[in-house]
This record gives C-alpha cells, structure tokens and sequence, in this order.
C-alpha cells in the first residue's frame, strides 16, 4: 500500500494537470490573524501545497487587535472581489473575535473550509479523510464506524459523511461511558479519532476489533520528547494513519481540492 504521502503527491500531480488546463488559474486568500506559531506553520505549508499544484495564493494578515467588525468588514470586500475564487481564515482567531460572525459572514460561495452552515463543501479534514479511504477502496455501506469526539469541524461533519455514505455510525464523545466505549469498538470496521488527548485509543481498546479494523488518526499532540504525536500514538495492534504524515496531509489535499469545486461552480454560473 501506498503511503500517504505518495498517494498526496500523486493527487497533487493530478490537480496541477487539471488547474494548468484552465484558461485562468483559482484564488485563494489566506485570512491571518496575528502571529500563532502553529498558523505561521500550517499557513506557509497551505501557501507552499497551492504554489505545487498552480493554484495562485496569497496571504492577508490582520494584526492580533483587530475587532470583529472590522474582519467582518474585510470579509464582506473579499466575498465581493471578483478576481478571488475563494478564501479561508486560519485558526486560532484572537479571543476578542467572534467565530461565529466570522463564519457567517464567508458567502458560502466562497468558503473553502466549510465552515459555514450553508457551505457548498465538505470541511476539509473529513472530506481528506472520506476522499482517501474512498480511493483505497473501502465499502462504507452497512460498516460499523465510530467516531471519537464531536467536534464541528471533525466529528459531527465525518459522521453526517459516514451515515450519507450508508454507514452504521457511532458518536462517541468525553461523556461516553467506559462501558458503551468499549461496546462501540467491539463490532467496529473503521475508527476515527480526533480528540486531541493522547491515548484515547491504546491497544487493550482494539484488541477484541476484527484484525482489518482500520483507525483514522486525526488527534495532534506532543509527546513527552517534544515529537508530534496523534491521539492512538500507542496503538499497534491495528493498522492505522500515521502522525505526522497522515490526516494533516489530507486536509491540506482537501483544501486545494475545495478550492477548485467552488471555481468550478462559479464557472458555471
Ligand atoms: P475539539 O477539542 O473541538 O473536540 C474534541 C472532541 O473530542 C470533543 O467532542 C470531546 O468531547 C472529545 N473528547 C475529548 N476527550 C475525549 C475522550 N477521552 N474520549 C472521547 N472523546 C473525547 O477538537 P477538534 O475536533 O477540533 O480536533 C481534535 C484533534 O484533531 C486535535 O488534536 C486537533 O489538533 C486535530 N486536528 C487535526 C487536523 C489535521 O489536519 N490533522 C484537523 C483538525 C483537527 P466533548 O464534546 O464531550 O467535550
């Protein structure tokens, strides 16, 4: 089997041929917001995917002051500006910013991420992760998922995914009991973990699992040496996504693949 990173590359490759046949390249604006280390990151590596695959990216940043009017009121220009195909604002925000209002005012249009409720695409990391196990070949009608944490950017949106998909879904969340943890997994053919603890998956949790259950390790962390970590880091009794090198590789692929979705429909309008 392929890595991840093979199989991201070789998509890449496919998308640049794609978006080189276009008369006229997409946009996207990377909305920053002060100076998160992590952003910085994700931001440079975002900019660096789009340069691959000929997508032309460029970054607004906004100093960690700004009000949430005002970026509402920067959203409102790019909604409004022609020449961008799409945009997303990185998180964190700065805590004097309202999310929601953020969220809210992207044109749905124009929203790369899915965020939005009425967003015309996936978020990025489910979309990654249903697009990748789609190509591998895995039949997701009538098989047993569970999902571990409910966030709005990863649990609810995978498992909304899962059930269009046809398959049996299970939320399971910091609430659930140990006892309907360990029912949950018992029949499960596909795991995804995004809780961001270490360890919310360790061997002692699969080990009763059919040997092909499959675990989707979305969680980032640090582990005691300082080294990226996932959430099922000591997990090796099941095959499973590494991190990093895993999931964050699919939602950078997810994102550019957004993009050009929200190109194409305006194209068609
Ligand atoms: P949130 O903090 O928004 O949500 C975490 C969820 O996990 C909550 O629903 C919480 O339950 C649940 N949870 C926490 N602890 C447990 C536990 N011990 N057992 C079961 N459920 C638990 O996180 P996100 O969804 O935004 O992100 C999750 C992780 O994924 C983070 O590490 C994040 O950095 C990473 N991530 C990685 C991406 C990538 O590209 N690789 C993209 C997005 C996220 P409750 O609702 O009850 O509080």
């Amino acid at each position: 089997m392929q890595s991840i990173k093979e199989y991201v590359e070789k998509k890449k490759r496919d998308l640049k041929e794609k978006i080189d046949s276009l008369a006229q390249p997409p946009t996207l604006v990377i909305v920053q917001v002060g100076d998160v280390e992590a952003s910085n990151r994700y931001v440079k590596n975002k900019l660096k995917d789009c340069s691959k695959v000929g997508i032309n990216a460029r970054l607004l940043h906004f100093e960690s002051t700004i009000t949430t009017e005002e970026l509402v009121h920067e959203i409102g220009l790019l909604n409004k500006d022609d020449a961008v195909t799409g945009f997303i604002v990185q998180l964190p925000l700065p805590k004097q910013i309202n999310i929601s209002k953020i969220s809210n005012a992207i044109a749905a249009i124009k929203d790369v991420d899915g965020f939005s409720k009425l967003a015309l695409v996936n978020p990025c990391t489910p979309a990654g992760i249903i697009d990748y196990l789609t190509d591998y070949g895995f039949e997701f009608k009538n098989k047993n998922v569970v999902v571990i944490g409910r966030s709005e950017i990863v649990g609810r949106p995978i498992a909304r995914m899962l059930l269009d998909l046809d398959s049996n879904v299970e939320v399971i969340h910091s609430k659930t009991s140990a006892f309907n943890k360990e029912r949950a997994l018992l029949l499960a053919d596909l795991i995804i973990v995004a809780t961001g603890h270490r360890n919310t998956l360790v061997n002692s949790d699969v080990m009763n699992t059919a040997q092909k259950c499959f675990i989707i390790d979305v969680g980032i962390n640090m582990n005691e040496d300082g080294k990226l970590c996932g959430d099922c880091e000591k997990v090796t009794e099941r095959p499973k996504t590494p991190v990093p090198g895993g999931v964050g590789l699919l939602t950078r692929l997810a994102l550019t693949k957004n993009l050009l979705k929200l190109f194409e429909l305006q194209q068609k309008k």
